[in-house]
């Protein structure tokens, strides 16, 4: 009887165990497996965590442009992706935050603005005031509810 070999799938990372190679398609992607080149019973003395490492180790090799930029076990891979995540994460609480002290100075300078023409058209009021003779009450009047 023939031994039988480890095939994997390139794509999904589905792994069998065939006796003859025309046999070893993903069910999953119609396509072709891969043989491991390690024998049956190695791997299967491996953990199940140890068998998902290896297949994946293999499935980012096979991509030629990822193994130029990968070089470290793929939980290294892992936590760069999680780096790279969350430091863009913060870039964007950065501009978020950026965009609303925006907004704040804006706000402060628009009020600021308008105090200053209150301040103005208060003044103006007074020397309005002061220009206007004693005996006439009823403008007086309307004037000091400003
Ligand atoms: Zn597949």
């Amino acid at each position: 009887m023939r031994e039988l070999s480890v095939y994997y799938c390139n794509k999904c990372g589905f792994y069998a165990y065939f006796q003859l190679p025309k046999n070893a398609v993903c069910h999953h992607c119609n396509i072709p497996l891969t043989r491991l080149d390690m024998n049956h019973r190695d791997f299967t003395s491996l953990s199940y965590e140890a068998r998902d490492r290896l297949i994946t180790l293999k499935m980012i090799e096979a991509v030629p442009s990822l193994t130029n930029r990968i070089t470290a076990p793929e939980k290294l891979y892992e936590q760069r992706k999680l780096v790279g995540a969350l430091t863009q994460q913060i870039l964007e609480l950065e501009a978020e935050n950026s965009k609303l002290n925006e907004t704040l100075e804006w706000m402060h300078a628009t009020i600021w603005d308008e105090l200053k023409k209150k301040q103005a058209l208060k003044e103006e009021i007074r020397r309005f005031k002061a220009l206007i003779p004693p005996a006439d009450k009823d403008v007086q009047q309307q004037l000091a509810e400003y």
